[in-house]
């Protein structure tokens, strides 16, 4: 499904990724780990087509996505949730997916608003494909809160309901679970795998070990910006490299906080 090869990223004279490879098949959780600075989001923004490699290819479906416009992503079959929140705070639960779903939608916004017999049976689908996302997050009670009023664990199942709204064969997910406390991580694993069998392909940037050893068939590792190792999670928890990387970074932040 995804075929990254030999992906490189600078920026000036940062090197984000470097020549990284890796590939993964379709219907698994497949996660990817590494400390801070190791180049994570920088390869979920080129997956996603925010910006391409320097050099390198990366491929969906056979087909090469380098230079795919972002707003292209979605209709290919590609959706994720950021790590900071991408919501509109300011529209309802119910808005903000409905937003997501109209890449689907015949009618689209503007001839929506025209409200002609045609518009209005549209978005009335649209409306309840919405509320589908949002009963398969938990989230269906909350339609009408203002997304601004939510607590960060809903705000966080309301992102991931918006990039389930464009129907995606791969979702990424930018540390869905980051500030989720023990109750509500252990509710987004569950959450995930249920997706998991809706047959969405789901690669997860996650710092919560637990979460990514209990649900990823797959870990692929990175560490300043290189691939240091991948396998399952039982191989990578053994792994000698995978555990220095990991000893290094917490070294480092003692030494900072001393
Ligand atoms: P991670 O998500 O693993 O913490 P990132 O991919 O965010 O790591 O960052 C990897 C490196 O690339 C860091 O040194 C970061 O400062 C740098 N970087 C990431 N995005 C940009 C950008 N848009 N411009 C410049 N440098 C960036
Ligand atoms: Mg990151």
């Amino acid at each position: 499904m995804l075929e990254v090869k030999n992906v490189t990223k600078q920026f000036g004279g940062v090197v984000a990724n470097k020549n990284v490879t890796f590939s993964f098949e379709v219907g698994q959780i497949v996660g990817l780990i590494g400390p801070n600075g190791a180049g994570k989001s920088t390869m979920f923004n080129m997956i996603s087509a925010i910006f391409p490699p320097t050099t390198g290819t990366i491929s969906f479906n056979g087909k090469m996505i380098n230079e795919l416009p972002t707003y292209q992503m979605a209709t290919i079959g590609i959706s994720r949730t950021f790590q900071n929140l991408q919501v509109f705070k300011n529209m309802t639960v119910l808005e903000n997916v409905m937003i997501g779903q109209h890449i689907h939608s015949k009618t689209g916004i503007l001839r929506a608003a025209l409200l002609s017999p045609k518009a209005k049976k549209e978005e009335k689908r649209v409306y309840e494909a919405a509320m589908e996302q949002l009963a398969i997050v938990g989230m269906d009670a909350f339609f009408d809160h203002k997304a601004g009023s939510l607590p960060l664990g809903k705000l966080r199942l309301l992102e991931l309901a918006r990039a389930l709204a464009t129907r995606p064969q791969l979702l990424l997910l930018d540390e869905i679970a980051a500030g989720l406390n023990h109750k509500e991580t252990l509710e987004m694993s569950q959450l995930i795998e249920k997706i998991k069998d809706m047959g969405v392909t789901v690669f997860v940037v996650e710092h919560d070990m637990d979460l990514v050893m209990n649900i990823c068939e797959k870990i692929i590792v990175l560490d300043q910006g290189e691939k240091i190792a991948e396998g399952s999670p039982k191989e990578i928890q053994n792994n000698e490299k995978v555990i220095t990387a990991y000893l290094g970074a917490e070294t480092e932040e003692e030494e900072r906080v001393i």
